[in-house]
């Protein structure tokens, strides 16, 4: 059976299923094989109706003695049946389903899977799943598909239940089993000690027990995540094999020199990861290191020393940031550290286009940008905000043969486990201690009662000469007119819940960037007092007077990001506070929400929100193209490493799969769902 074999060739698949289907991402039938059951009913335990415990899901075996329907005086229908087996008889119910009365007809052996109504005085069993008992379905250890065993549940749609896909998948699957080739190396199944795939797939559907689920998913959790690392593997081989970059080196002298012009000493971690950058630099390879640092870490320091070292080699750096206000602000901050050296800093975004010899810019640098002489070096900050394609863009469109060195930031505090996981092709650094001196924001959640006074709390510091933000979430996962709808909202109220002395701003995504340029310098210079926002604040933005970071709703942040809107205060010298507010009564969320006010290092915030709403909620990820995963759990330290191992192991043994040729064909049909940005 060919698995890429379209779905509608199979008996009862017209164009209407397979239409319906589309919307499960099943066109093929390996498509259908791979739709796995999200979890089980568990009807294994087979009773005589004479012992049927009113109190739980049941599952009897008998002869439908009578059946017939009744119309109620409503005009519903109502089928009635009687079923014997051995010790007794039962009635059964079922609602509005007429052309039962066809399919089970008197004398038809059924097993049927329910709860008995607790009300009735005799056993009753009310709208039970229902199948006819035959042989054929014995391969799956079990005469019976809906009723009598774990029973799978599959995510559905219109149209398409969990019975049209168990018994669709219970014809084809025995077939496909026969005939799929394990793509897995014998030295891995032994030495993970997993099941082969076959079995695997036959248990995930069909488990006798628990444990055949436990053993499935950890054979098919395993391919997801060892076809992952393979796949990144042989990118990195790739990127490292066909791309030459230029050498870039810089002397010691001249490092320290710039050092020297700081206003500050470089912490311990960032010198090891600008050694770690500088060493990239030098080599003929492109460089493609993810740079890892809390809020406030100082990335952009190290980034400039790598933009110095560039520059020194005649050669430009492009800096890429997700929003105009980031890479206005990367202009300005770049524009102070070279002010020494009377380097140029430029800006291309969609409404300004001057370029230097460091040119820092938004995502038109990928449209529009052509480079004075030779890209050297591309900087791409919060990489994770840009999207997997242009992200691709970015790194590989050269109009030269040279490829630039590549180096991401990201505040997302991502769990080095993680980070193995989504970058496996990256080499990573890590900037896990803060510049000295760095304050504690004093944070609380704030219980509405109290709301007024937080209000009154804000205006004192204004008195005082501070500042503040206030945040409104995001409504979608983007800037949409609905968050900005909130904004407004929340400007206008606040007009009169604040006192008049009060200068309040708003600002968000959707406003013309001269006009979020005047509203951010306004609040620079403390034109502003108080700044209503959307999250378009969350990255960058750099106010060391303001003191108040105010977040409504703030259960829908994950920690990681509240974590880095927090550190928009606590800038400058002044004891910051951050005050959360929510509408959510659920346990979980406060629990969440409370942890901010104890923890105050990213990573840790981070963990507990994986553990808490698994990754995809955590990074707010789950649409761009990393979690492709149906099984596998990328926070399972363990089971990413081995398999890491074990691919790594493999390609040395075997660099071109020309001894697995199974596993490259695998390679190559999933690769476009596997694919990872790079
Ligand atoms: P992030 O990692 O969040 O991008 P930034 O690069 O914006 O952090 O740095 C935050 C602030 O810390 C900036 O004002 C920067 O000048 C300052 N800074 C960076 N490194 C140090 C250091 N080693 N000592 C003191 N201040 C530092
Ligand atoms: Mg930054």
């Amino acid at each position: 059976m060919d698995p890429k074999t379209p779905i509608e060739v199979l008996p009862g698949v017209g164009n209407l299923y397979s239409k319906k289907l589309k919307k499960l991402e099943i066109s093929k039938i390996e498509d259908l094989i791979y739709h796995f059951p999200f979890r089980y009913d568990d009807f294994s335990q087979i009773e005589n109706i004479a012992k049927a415990n009113p109190n739980e899901k049941i599952t009897i075996q008998g002869t439908i003695w009578q059946i017939k329907n009744i119309r109620t005086p409503r005009g519903k229908f109502l089928t009635t049946a009687i079923i014997a087996d051995q010790s007794g008889t039962i009635e059964v119910i079922w609602f509005n389903q007429p052309y039962l009365t066809k399919t089970l007809k008197a004398g038809t052996p059924v097993s049927l899977s329910g709860k008995l109504d607790p009300k009735s005085p005799r056993p009753k069993l009310i709208a039970p799943s229902y199948e006819i008992l035959r042989a054929q379905v014995a391969q799956f250890s079990s005469q019976t598909l809906h009723t009598g065993r774990l029973v799978p549940i599959y995510p559905e749609t219109e149209g398409i239940t969990s019975k049209w896909l168990r018994a669709k998948i219970a014809s084809i699957l025995p077939f496909y089993v026969k005939t799929v080739t394990d793509f897995m190396p014998l030295e891995i199944i032994a030495k993970e000690n997993l099941e082969n795939l076959g079995a695997a797939l036959t248990k995930i559907h069909f488990p006798k027990t628990y444990q055949d689920v436990e053993l499935a998913r950890k054979r098919l959790g395993f391919d997801e995540l060892f076809l992952t690392q393979l796949a990144a593997a042989i990118r990195k081989r790739q990127w490292l094999s066909q791309k030459i970059a230029p050498q870039i080196k810089i002397s010691r002298a001249e490092l320290q020199n710039f050092q020297n012009n700081l206003p500050f000493t470089l912490t311990g971690a960032q010198i090891k990861a600008l050694v770690e950058i500088i060493a990239d630099l030098e080599r003929k390879t492109p460089a493609n290191r993810l740079l890892e640092g809390d809020v406030g870490s100082g990335k952009t320091v190290v980034a400039a020393a790598a933009a110095y070292a560039t520059y020194k080699n005649g050669l430009e750096t492009i800096l890429a940031a997700p929003t105009e206000i980031l890479a206005f602000q990367h202009q300005k901050t770049l524009r102070d550290i070279f002010s020494p050296y009377g380097i140029t800093v430029g800006i291309w975004t969609g409404s300004k286009k001057q370029k230097g010899d460091i040119t820092c810019g938004t995502h038109a640098l990928l449209s529009t940008f052509q480079a004075k002489k030779q890209v050297g070096l591309v900087i791409v900050d919060e990489q994770h905000r840009f999207g997997v394609a242009q992200r691709a863009k970015l790194f590989m469109e050269q109009k030269s043969n040279l490829s630039p060195h590549v180096l991401t930031m990201t505040a997302t505090p991502i769990p080095r486990t993680l980070a193995l996981t989504l970058y496996g092709d990256l080499d990573l650094s890590v900037l896990y201690e803060m510049p000295e001196g760095r304050q504690k924001i004093a944070t609380y959640l704030v219980p509405n009662i109290k709301r007024q006074g937080a209000y009154g709390f804000i205006e004192k510091q204004v008195e005082m000469g501070r500042q503040a933000f206030i945040l409104t979430p995001f409504v979608e996962p983007s800037e949409t007119l609905t968050s900005v709808k909130a904004a407004k909202d929340e400007f206008e109220k606040l007009k009169s819940k604040l006192s008049k002395k009060v200068k309040l701003g708003l600002l968000h995504g959707r406003l013309k960037s001269k006009e979020k340029e005047q509203i951010i310098t306004k609040f620079k210079n403390n034109k502003i007092n108080v700044l209503v926002t959307t999250p378009v604040v969350e990255v960058g933005i750099d106010v060391p007077n303001a003191t108040v970071m105010l977040i409504e709703s703030a259960e829908r942040f994950g920690l990681a990001q509240l974590h880095q809107l927090r550190g928009r205060v606590g800038r400058g010298k002044h004891q910051s506070y951050c005050f959360l507010f929510t509408d959510s009564k659920a346990e979980n969320s406060i629990k969440r929400l409370k942890s901010m006010e104890k923890v105050y290092i990213g990573f840790e915030l981070a963990e507990i929100d994986l553990k808490m709403r698994g990754p995809g909620e955590v990074f707010g990820l789950k649409q761009s193209g990393f979690f492709n995963f149906k099984i596998a759990d990328i926070t399972d330290q363990k089971s990413v490493a081995s398999a890491q191992t074990e691919a790594k192991k493999l390609l040395k043994a075997d660099p071109k799969l020309k001894n697995h040729e199974l596993l490259q064909q695998k390679l190559e049909s999933i690769s476009s769902e596997y694919s990872q940005p790079n």
